[in-house]
């Protein structure tokens, strides 16, 4: 038995987080659910501490600490963002079969530190642009922060290596990684990232590495995409290319996520709170269900796990109770009933 915390989210999210929840308990998992009784930071933090993974709704407002304190807190540094195609799914790709990568995304550095602030505060540094300008020539203005340690990509590569490895395993082909930074106009930030990355590779003779500049990635992406195994990101390209990335296998809601650091997890969609439609029944699920199933791998659950996915794959096989968003017209409440019906 695995005590799972559980947040909910923001706007749409309960809708998704809920279906999930029902399912797991349908596949036969033993999970106990913990549910957080307030949202002050005490008791978030202590929900957390007390379970093995967190099953989380996304966040906009009230769950952002939460969020934080998942990252942050629990130090949760590779996300990783399968990226497989299911049956029937609308995409604008002519010929979406094939395509089944991972992206890797470092998720705790980068510009997501959140150290921002204005351009006159630095003119007390010693630093200077490419130009030979000082920041106070460039005021008024903002500044933002870019870290990369090499420790933080030693890490979330060795993470990437590893699972290009046991998927070469599952798959019986061989593994590939491929990084993507922007180390001509970063250098010293994304060329670090680089450079650390190629240096875990050396460690992993039986995986292929190929580096890109990260928008010659983006097109690649769109035109060869069934190319890709385990692709590794910085986090801020990490975040705009998997939203392209789940865009080729039919949008936001089957991308799911997973959140990993040295001793906690937690697990959720790869969209956001999808405020627009919030309360309308319409939202698909799949995204979170499918992340609930990386969940219970991750709790050495895999026989659950898979039965959930082969039931959301039986669902979109059969093609009649797909959501809108993937070309459809069931309600939320509807293709969750298929899945469990499939189950
Ligand atoms: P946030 O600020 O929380 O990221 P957002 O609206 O900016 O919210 P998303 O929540 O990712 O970003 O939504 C982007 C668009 O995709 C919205 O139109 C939303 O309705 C749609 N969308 C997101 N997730 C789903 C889903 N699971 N099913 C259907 N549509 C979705």
């Amino acid at each position: 038995m695995n005590r799972v915390a559980v947040f909910e989210g923001d706007d749409a999210s309960p809708e998704v987080v809920r279906p999930a929840v029902r399912i797991v308990d349908k596949a036969g998992a033993a999970i106990e659910w913990s549910y957080p009784t307030s949202d002050d930071p005490a008791t978030i933090r202590s929900v957390v501490d007390a379970s093995d993974a967190t099953l989380f709704g996304s966040a906009s407002t009230r769950s952002v600490p939460v969020i934080e304190y998942l990252r942050w807190g629990k130090g949760t540094f590779a996300n990783v963002r399968p990226i497989a195609f299911l049956p029937n799914a609308a995409t604008p790709l002519a010929d979406p079969t094939g395509i089944d990568f991972v992206i890797v995304r470092e998720n705790l550095e980068d510009l997501y530190i959140g150290m921002e602030g204005d351009l006159a505060d630095l003119s007390a540094l010693s630093v200077v642009d490419r130009c030979g300008r000082s920041p106070i020539d460039h005021a008024p203005g903002t500044y933002a922060i870019k870290v990369v340690t090499r420790s933080g990509v030693e890490q979330v590569a060795r993470s990437a290596f590893d699972l290009a490895r046991t998927r070469a395993q599952q798959r019986g082909g061989p593994g590939k990684v491929t990084i993507g930074t922007k180390h001509n106009v970063l250098p010293a930030t994304d060329g670090l990232f680089r450079n650390v990355a190629l240096e875990i590779a050396s460690e992993y003779p039986d995986i292929t590495v190929e580096s890109y500049l990260a928008d010659d990635l983006a097109r690649r992406l769109i035109v060869t995409p069934a190319q890709l195994d385990v692709v590794l990101l910085p986090n801020l390209y990490g975040d705009i290319l998997s939203d392209e990335a789940a865009a080729l296998i039919g949008g936001l809601g089957v991308a799911p996520s997973g959140c990993y650091g040295p001793d906690y997890a937690y697990f959720e969609a790869s969209h956001g709170t999808a405020p627009d439609i919030a309360g309308l029944n319409v939202i698909n699920p799949t995204a979170q269900i499918l992340a609930a199933a990386m969940m219970l791998d991750y709790l050495k659950q895999p026989e659950p796990a898979q039965r959930i996915r082969n039931a959301v794959q039986a669902v979109y096989v059969e093609g009649t109770k797909l959501t809108r968003d993937v070309g459809g017209d069931a309600s939320t409440t509807e293709f969750t009933d298929a899945v469990v019906a499939s189950l």
